[in-house]
């Protein structure tokens, strides 16, 4: 009888598939040598309970290779106010980068403890603004941690963020009250982990899993169209289209509506200036590419 589970981790060879509450160490069937498929964490997959063999696996949404995972759909980009202050341009980049690979970024403004709610005020907007979704806690204070456990109650998440910015105090809280006797997971989090270097999925009670790697940073946006880059800014959806050039790239385009509306309710200046820069670097770097 074949069952569906996820494969939370990866031993030598043998695969932890997570199948309804249970742990379940699997092989894979030899096939998959053959097919040159090599079963990873986040695959969805079809086991054979009495066999211990893992069938075959779902197609997947989307693969990284570090952390080797795959089926991210929730990207946590962890900013933190102050300490190191923000860098906006790889804030950026990442959520090109999740929205590209089908992932839904979410924005975790932490170390608000350390800001003035001005500040904080200031950030928030910025963002909001772009149409996604914002928290402001404090690991320190333990403050907005809930808020983010209720936002994560489905899927695979995986943080992403500068150094020092809390992803592994975070991840750290989100753990502390996780059921260890699922399964063997002996696992704590970045901090505590001693099983192998592989990246693991760690469920949670809200039937959110997280991957336990704190160092997500596949920032692979050199590859895109330089006419597709303005999709990934969600803020620009309600002008598009209206710009007197129907593949206007909102730059030096004469009767531009995006532009216009820049410094405005819907597009703040400075994700525009950064709009332009990415966009400048990728019309230089497709030097073939003409309009
Ligand atoms: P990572 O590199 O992103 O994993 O960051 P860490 O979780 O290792 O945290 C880096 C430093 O920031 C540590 O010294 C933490 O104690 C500190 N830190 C984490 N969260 C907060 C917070 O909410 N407020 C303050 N003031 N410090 C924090
Ligand atoms: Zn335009």
């Amino acid at each position: 009888m074949n069952y569906e589970g996820i494969i939370i981790r990866q031993i030598s060879g043998f695969y932890d598939v997570l199948h309804d509450d249970a742990v379940i160490q699997c092989k894979a069937r030899g096939i998959f040598r053959k097919e040159k498929v090599t079963p990873m964490v986040g695959d969805k997959v079809m086991i054979d309970k009495d066999e211990k063999l893992i069938t075959s696996i779902a197609p997947r949404k989307n693969q990284f290779r570090r952390p080797a995972v795959s089926n991210i759909d929730c990207l946590g980009i962890v900013i933190a106010a102050k300490d190191p202050l923000p860098d906006h341009m790889l804030i950026d980049k990442l959520i090109i980068s999740a929205l590209i690979n089908d992932i839904r970024p979410s924005l975790i403004i932490n170390k608000a403890d350390l800001a003035t709610n001005n500040e904080n005020d200031k950030f928030e907007k910025e963002y909001l603004k772009a149409g996604h979704s914002i928290f402001l806690i404090s690991c320190k204070e333990k403050t907005g941690i809930d808020e983010i456990k209720e936002s994560f109650n489905d899927g695979i998440v995986a943080f992403a963020g500068q150094s020092g910015v809390g992803k592994s105090s975070l991840l750290n809280l989100l753990c502390s009250d996780i059921n260890l006797s699922v399964g063997e997971l002996s696992i704590r989090t970045a901090t505590g982990r001693h099983t192998t270097t592989h990246a693991q999925v760690i469920p949670l009670p809200s039937g959110a899993m997280l991957i336990d790697t704190p160092g997500f940073s596949s920032i692979d946006i050199d590859d895109i169209m330089p006419h597709k880059l303005q999709f990934y800014y969600s803020e620009f959806a309600p002008f598009m289209g209206q710009c007197r050039f129907a593949d206007c790239l909102h730059d030096f385009e004469p009767d531009c509506v995006v532009k216009k509306a820049v410094g405005g309710e819907f597009i703040s200046s400075e994700r525009y200036e950064r709009y332009i820069s990415i966009l400048r670097t990728l019309k230089n770097e497709k030097g073939r590419y003409v309009r």
